[in-house]
């Protein structure tokens, strides 16, 4: 979910939002219940009553997957784990939770909590069902919520990552292990396993004559195989990467250029002749900032030969900065967060080199062609 969502508000300040995609489920659930669920349960009521409660009831569904959204978000803000989102969309809810969790305990219960709400949500309009029981469509609503709440909650169980029940899984593992990586490969296989299964269920339903169910299940199911596989490139591509610090990856040949230097003469004499995108701004032996391409790009042409690098250059003192021992994979994690594509590597207030996402795959494909 890295589209931009659409706010709808905060809790407990986290940022909730509704994903483009959730309005198309929103009318396909309603649609459902009101085309042909309370239909078939309930005989009589007037067409306008069956899409009211249709669409009250998908409201109440979705509130309650935020609630189950909200179980996960809770017990992780407990453990001090900062909660960045909560989005609805197609296939249900997702908490961004903003790292790994510190400890296999943590991730036991931040993963159960979501299935702890939804059962227990299912228990409560289970018992509210009787003291509505004399009002039809309050009945019926009450009847399918407390349905949907426990399949919500038992399907979240499935033990295959990124499900709960695969988080609950990967913890077990990580407790006897004690290795997190090797437990998120176990149980992201064992998702990918259920992804298969389902798309096959799915595809049998469609062959017997339900269509729509069908298609719905074996969607899930690629969902579910896709996550899984993701999960797994991105912890064997972490796997390599440890071990291996900045200074191994890094450029040391960024070049410096004076800090009173025209743009023109920086494109001109530098850039065009050695085609590299990024310079250190120095005054003496000092650095005080960094230029780039895409720095240079946000000026006017006409206005490079009056404009000095010391003007347009990001100041060392605003960016971020590496050490030389930092972890390959932590370097690239703060990249991710700070949105940048390069960060430069200091010791002593000396600028000593330039990492950039490149740098990690050019020396990753080293190692690998190395065998090393
Ligand atoms: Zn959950």
């Amino acid at each position: 979910m890295t589209r931009q969502a659409i706010p709808i508000g905060r809790i407990y300040g986290i940022p909730v939002g509704l994903d483009y995609s959730w309005f198309l489920v929103f009318a396909l659930f309603t649609w459902m219940l009101a085309g042909s669920y309370f239909p078939a349960e309930f005989k009589g009521w007037p067409a306008w009553l069956y899409w009211v409660t249709g669409a009250a009831t998908t409201i109440l569904f979705f509130a309650s997957v935020l609630l189950h959204e909200l179980g996960h978000s809770v017990v992780a803000l407990r453990y001090k784990i900062p909660v960045r989102s909560i989005t609805l969309f197609i296939f249900g809810g997702v908490a961004q939770i903003a790292s790994e969790p510190p400890s296999a305990v943590s991730e036991f219960f931040i993963a159960l909590a979501g299935p702890a709400v939804s059962f227990a949500l299912a228990g409560l309009f289970a018992v509210l069902k009787p003291a509505v029981a004399g009002v039809e469509p309050l009945f019926g609503m009450a009847k399918y919520l407390a349905y949907i709440n426990f399949a919500l909650a038992f399907f979240n169980l499935i033990p295959g990552f990124p499900l709960d029940g695969g988080r609950v899984f990967r913890a077990a593992v990580w407790a006897v292990t004690g290795n997190l990586r090797r437990a998120t490969i176990t149980a992201a296989n064992v998702g990918r396993f259920f992804g298969f299964l389902f798309i096959l269920v799915g595809a049998w339903q469609v062959l017997v004559g339900n269509f729509v169910g069908g298609l719905w299940i074996a969607f899930i199911g690629w969902f579910l195989d896709g996550s899984a596989s993701a999960q797994i490139q991105q912890t064997a591509f972490q796997g390599a990467l440890s071990g291996h610090t900045v200074a191994q990856a890094m450029s040391t040949s960024c070049p410096a250029v004076p800090v009173d230097l025209t743009l023109q003469q920086l494109v001109d004499d530098h850039i065009l002749s050695s085609g590299r995108r990024c310079f250190l701004v120095n005054r003496g032996s000092e650095t005080l900032g960094l230029m780039t391409v895409h720095r240079i790009r946000e000026v006017g042409r006409e206005h490079w030969a009056g404009t000095t690098a010391a003007q347009v250059m990001l100041p060392l003192a605003s960016l971020k900065s590496l050490g030389p021992d930092t972890d390959l994979w932590n370097a690239l994690q703060l990249m991710d967060r700070d949105g940048v594509n390069q960060l430069p590597v200091v010791t002593d207030h000396r600028v000593v080199g330039m990492l950039s996402r490149e740098d990690v795959i050019t020396y990753l494909s080293t190692v690998r062609e190395l065998g090393a």
